[in-house]
């Protein structure tokens, strides 16, 4: 079964001011669906090499498979970690994930700064995360490089925010700081706790 593009969780031009429709549009309908095809190409071939026995470009395609299946997944969260400012997006999380981001970062606000440096700072293209890390039993911030680098496998990404410049740049060009700043009116923490809730289920 290939992979699909699914339909972005809300209209695009619910998330204005903060993103414009424009930036919706071909960041959802192009880049991510990019990802999409690129990633069903790729195992396409390894379904052909799987068949002919030959397996002397596989190397060339696990890396395509690790870059436009982790660009797919990715997106995938970002879209449904967003909700419209005042519907569902902004404000501050409650409950189980507030008191363990206080445990791990000492308040609210020092998470936020964490995460929007770890976002700001990407070098060239890459993504802001929040992760719950199962071994050491916490939460952690990670910035990763293209869609995959810098990856910590077997933490859970909870919250993640997209560095690369076509998620902002058609609005805030060379400004990624004002992007991070303004996409923190639409974080879902109703989203965001959720997933905290299945990540810690087992631990
Ligand atoms: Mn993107």
């Amino acid at each position: 079964m290939a992979y699909e593009l699914p339909a972005l969780p809300y209209p695009y031009d619910s998330l204005e001011p903060h993103l414009d429709k424009a930036t919706l549009e071909f960041h959802h309908d192009k880049h991510h669906k990019g990802y999409v095809d690129g990633l069903n190409a790729a195992l396409a071939k390894i379904e052909d090499a799987r068949k002919s026995g030959d397996f002397a470009l596989l190397q060339h395609y696990e890396r395509l498979v690790a870059f436009h299946g982790a660009g797919h997944a990715n997106h995938v969260q970002y879209w449904e970690n967003m909700a419209p400012a005042g519907k569902g997006g902004g404000g501050e999380p409650t409950g189980a994930l507030a008191e363990q981001i206080k445990k791990d970062f000492g308040s609210f606000e020092n998470l936020k700064k964490e995460l929007s440096a770890a976002t700001v700072s990407v070098e060239g293209s890459g993504w802001g995360l929040v992760a719950w890390e199962p071994l050491g039993h916490r939460l952690i911030t990670l910035s990763l490089l293209n869609h995959q680098n810098a990856s910590f496998i077997g933490s859970h990404p909870l919250l993640i925010c997209d560095a690369w410049e076509h998620a902002y740049y058609l609005k805030y060009q060379n400004k990624r700081a004002d992007y991070v700043a303004a996409w923190w009116n639409l974080v879902n923490w109703a989203d965001v706790s959720k997933r905290f809730a299945q990540a810690t289920h087992h631990h």
